[in-house]
């Protein structure tokens, strides 16, 4: 039998890369919107990811029957004592914008100079089962803040973030290239990886 995943996350970047990383796998991934939960949000207020991420999860495993899978993702540059981090998405405030955050990146990076930019990307996946029992997995990917934005692609931190070894932004690469590397694509192939170890993958019998 086939078990379903669903995600509590309405973001198409995030929901195409999970999807990808669950394919070959005996489950049926969907979004929280695809049964009707667009608008089923949760206040983030929690003081680490994992909390965050198994809020998210928590919440909406409540309402519905299957796996829960939740993600909760920060930005940690090392000049700013690891900000945004665990407040990545609100960093300029309220509304969440995204160029906003951006902007406040850039003011608050100003006089700090190429070589001390470094910063990494952390994501942290909360999963809940169908009985309640539960399993988190990480990723993270390290690189530097750019002066500019740079690039179309991607969402979020994206145009500033600099991958190690490539010399592009996440924005500068394709979803491709992007999904091989990233902070959630490390966090699901190890979700991926504990899953094939415990049986998860195969066992259908919650
Ligand atoms: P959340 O985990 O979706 O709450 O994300 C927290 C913040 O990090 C949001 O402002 C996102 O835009 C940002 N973020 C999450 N994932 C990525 C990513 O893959 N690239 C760039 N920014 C991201």
């Amino acid at each position: 039998m086939i078990r379903k995943v669903i995600l509590s996350s309405g973001n198409k970047h995030k929901i195409t890369e999970i999807k990808d990383i669950f394919k070959n796998m005996p489950f049926e991934v969907i979004s929280k919107n695809d049964i009707g939960y667009e608008d089923f949000d949760v206040e983030e207020d929690g003081s680490t990811m994992e909390e965050n991420a198994f809020k998210k999860a928590e919440a909406l495993h409540g309402l519905v029957k299957g796996i829960v899978i939740a993600d909760d993702t920060g930005l940690f540059v090392d000049a700013l004592n690891g900000d945004p981090g665990v407040y990545s998405a609100r960093y300029a405030g309220e509304p969440v914008s995204y160029e906003d955050n951006n902007k406040l990146l850039l003011k608050n990076l100003k006089d700090v100079s190429a070589e001390k930019r470094t910063a990494h990307f952390k994501t942290v996946i909360a999963v809940v089962f169908e009985d309640g029992s539960r399993m988190t997995a990480e990723g993270t990917v390290s690189g530097k803040i750019a002066f500019e934005e740079r690039g179309e692609n991607g969402f979020g931190y994206d145009p500033l973030f600099i991958v190690d070894d490539t010399g592009k932004t996440f924005a500068e690469m394709t979803e491709e290239e992007k999904n091989k590397i990233s902070h959630r694509a490390r966090a699901l192939m190890n979700l991926r990886k504990k899953l094939e170890e415990t049986g998860e993958n195969i066992s259908n019998q919650r």
